[in-house]
């Protein structure tokens, strides 16, 4: 494991540290997660950075019962208190307090005001008997080591933290996403002396989930998550980049992708970077901050599709699949946002999120008059033959979802086939039919048979021949 110095602190930090925020929080894999840590430690990884409330109140628990097993205080923790939860200096220190229990530790090493997303929010933590305050004060009684900052603001709001020069080091995102807006700000923390911590180096999956759009990355033949990794600790400001853990492999591919390439020089970083597309708008980090809509949107997981949107250059198709699998809604369905801004003032993108989600109700909303449309072609109200659906293609599950939002059912006198025996039986989502086998086609008189499954549609044909002869009509979505 490399090592850099955090700053003028005097502290030698492992150039990966470990993120604990991904830890499942589930009660069953908590000494899977305990090992995790151990295994870490093993590999020189020890930095370790958590918060009270990450994986839901378990992450300083799982360190906590690791630090014990382990014994030896080589490592170094870093912990948090956000102005929301601790506005007062006694909070802070109740929280310290709490932590330091939690941790099986006399002191934190790195301790942060966390999530600092505008000046207005930077001001109330310095204020008298505010936040800062209470770090200070626990600072002087050793409870903690080093005063440190974990920002999401803007470039110029983050100069004039960075130039208060109250703080020992800052944790910042920065990835091949961001980097044009965060390289100043790391760049300056450095030139003042501050360690740097880098958070969300693989932009909260985004990067490795779409390896064509980020192939620029890859170097001699790896992942793009490890060229990812590898052009942020190619910046010598950088002390620690944290990678948000999960598996031992998360562990392992963090520190292969430094072992097996040394980091990039300068010029070899430009030109990765000029090759690098940039996105047409800024994206989600899929970082969760700006949950807890009150009329129940899960924002992130909106948001997260979105960025398929504009990734994709706005291929609609491509959204609304991603769209299905991140958000679990139909393409053809809205959502209904009060507009409250509750999730724009802790969107730590800064992202106009209303603006938004009208965007993705216009597409969806042209999706609807699609399948209106569709359902009027295939299922008009005046009577329609006896119907087939044959290859249950998620085309064929969107209209007939659709028809049952327009009309309160799906469409009657409809049946479902299938080519593979292992389907046959099964039940077709929430429409109380199964799955027949070609051979009831005849026996429950089918007129129409409409083909969903576009892949196959020629051998379809093909094997409906005779159903043709006998006067069946044959459709395709
Ligand atoms: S602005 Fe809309 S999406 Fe955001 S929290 Fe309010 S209702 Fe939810
Ligand atoms: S919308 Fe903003 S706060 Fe929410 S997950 Fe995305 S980046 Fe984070």
């Amino acid at each position: 494991m490399l090592y850099r110095n955090y700053g003028k602190t005097g502290k030698r930090v492992p150039l990966i540290g470990m993120g604990t925020v991904r830890f499942s929080p589930e009660t069953k894999d908590f000494s899977k997660n305990v090992g995790l840590v151990l295994r870490a430690l093993e590999l020189g990884i020890n930095y370790l950075d958590t918060a009270s409330t990450y994986a839901n109140g378990t992450s300083e628990k799982i360190l906590g019962a690791a630090f014990q097993e382990h014994r030896t205080r080589d490592f170094m923790v870093a912990s948090k208190s956000m102005l929301s939860m601790d506005p007062t200096a006694d909070d802070v220190l109740r929280r310290i307090e709490s932590s330091l229990k939690t941790l099986h530790v006399d002191k934190i090493d790195f301790f942060h005001m966390w999530s600092v997303l505008t000046l207005e929010q930077y001001k109330k933590i310095i204020a008298p008997g505010g936040p800062y305050e209470g770090a200070l004060r626990a600072r002087e009684q050793g409870l903690i080591e080093h005063i440190c900052v974990s920002v999401h603001c803007s470039g110029a709001e983050l100069e004039q933290i960075i130039l208060d020069g109250r703080f020992d080091g800052v944790t910042l995102g920065f990835n091949a996403l961001n980097y044009q807006h965060r390289l100043e700000g790391l760049c300056l923390a450095n030139s003042r002396g501050m360690g740097v911590a880098v958070m969300n180096p693989l932009a909260g999956g985004l990067i490795p989930q779409n390896p064509a759009y980020f192939q620029h990355l890859r170097r001699d033949g790896g992942t793009v998550a490890a060229g990812a990794i590898q052009f942020v600790a190619s910046h010598p400001e950088v002390s620690t980049i944290l990678i948000g853990v999960n598996s031992e492999r998360d562990i392992l591919e963090a520190v292969e992708a430094l072992e097996n390439a040394p980091p990039l020089d300068k010029r070899q970083w430009e030109e990765i970077a000029g090759r690098l597309p940039v996105p047409a708008e800024p994206l989600c980090t899929m970082c969760g901050y700006c949950q807890g809509c009150p009329a129940g949107i899960q924002v992130s997981r909106l948001m997260g599709a979105y960025n398929e949107y504009v990734l994709s250059n706005q291929d609609e198709t491509h959204f609304h699949e991603w769209r299905k699998m991140y958000y679990g809604a139909y393409p053809f369905e809205t959502v209904e946002c009060i507009k409250c801004g509750r999730c724009e003032r802790k969107c730590t993108q800064h992202l106009p999120i209303i603006h938004r989600i009208q965007a993705i109700n216009e597409i969806c909303g042209k999706e609807a008059d699609k399948q209106r449309v569709l359902c009027e072609k295939y299922f008009p109200s005046t009577g329609y033959p006896k119907t087939g659906i044959y290859g249950m293609s998620i085309v064929a599950e969107t209209l007939l979802k659709a028809y049952q939002a327009f009309y309160g059912a799906i469409p009657q006198q409809t049946y479902f086939f299938d080519s593979n025996s292992a389907k046959w039986g099964n039940r077709v989502f929430d429409t109380g039919q199964i799955i027949h086998p070609p051979e009831d086609i005849r026996k429950l008189g089918i007129e129409r048979i409409i083909i969903s499954a576009p892949k196959y549609e020629r051998s379809i044909r093909a094997f409906l021949k005779d159903y043709v002869s006998e006067g069946t009509e044959i459709y395709a979505l």
